[in-house]
């Protein structure tokens, strides 16, 4: 009996301590299967900087898919997506360029205005009284483009918001790798729903060689509250990702726009 007795606790000890493993916190959440999928898009006929920009992004995104946690797609024409399609994705990542067709922009509309999300790089917001597409200038919550320095440099930023999830550990202020950077009219600090996250710097002016900005609001990094999207004015050329810090707010931007997903946090899956 003694031993039946031993063995009936030694049993009761063993799942007192497999219960306590299952109930303790463990640190990491492997995926089981992809996440989520994005859409990444840009034109490989757009001017040659925007182009290597275009390279490097992919390359970067690529990168993040390692261990196969996420999907990553790529195009080059966005306006053949229909609004269907364009649901199976949790983001599209906006390289260089924006839908040209009137369906095409009809559907990234309909996609954007039901939860879609986009991260938007330089040239992806470009627009001008050329462009004919007011809903863009609403999603992106300023004006058309106004100027930019030249050649590309680099610029100290200056980050408005330090508590937020896509300026989270980014410090006060740093300097960004070299860019052609843009100032729009009117700025998006005059739109009551965006909110602005960083900006160049002030101390910067006079910014430029050939093409010299003295003055004015120059925010680079923001997100439109009405929609689920974050926009980032650098992208040109073949410097972007040569800086840890601007690649860490790149990444927290990504990250914040997939977690805000309506169908939920793919990364507490
Ligand atoms: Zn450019």
């Amino acid at each position: 009996m003694k031993i039946v007795r031993t063995l009936i606790a030694l049993l009761c000890f063993t799942a007192a301590l497999c219960c306590a493993a299952q109930d303790a916190a463990y640190p990491a959440n492997y995926a089981r299967a992809p996440r989520f999928k994005a859409l990444l898009f840009y034109s490989d006929t757009a001017e040659p900087a925007h182009v290597d920009f275009a390279s490097q992004a992919i390359d970067f995104f690529s990168r993040l898919t390692y261990g196969d946690g996420w999907i990553l797609e790529t195009t080059t024409d966005l306006d053949s997506y229909s609004y269907e399609s364009l649901t199976n994705y949790s983001v599209i990542i906006a390289i260089n360029a924006a839908p040209m067709t009137a369906q095409g922009r009809a559907n990234f509309e309909k996609y954007m205005e039901n939860g879609g999300g986009w991260l938007g790089f330089h040239a992806a917001a470009y627009n001008d009284r050329n462009t004919k597409w007011p809903w863009l200038n609403k999603f992106l919550g300023c004006g058309s483009f106004y100027c930019n320095n030249w050649p590309p440099q680099c610029v100290l930023v200056d980050i408005e918001k330090t508590d937020t999830p896509v300026t989270h550990n980014i410090p006060a202020s740093f300097v960004a790798p070299e860019s052609e950077w843009y100032q729009w009219n009117p700025s998006p600090r005059d739109n009551a729903d965006v909110e602005i996250l960083a900006s160049i710097s002030p101390k910067n002016y006079p910014l430029g060689i050939k093409d010299v900005i003295s003055f004015g609001d120059f925010p680079i990094v923001w997100r439109n509250k009405n929609y689920r999207m974050v926009y980032v004015n650098y992208g040109h050329g073949d410097r972007e990702f040569t800086d840890a810090t601007q690649n860490l707010l790149t990444l927290n931007a990504f990250r914040y726009v997939v977690s805000m997903d309506p169908k939920g946090d793919p990364f507490k899956k």
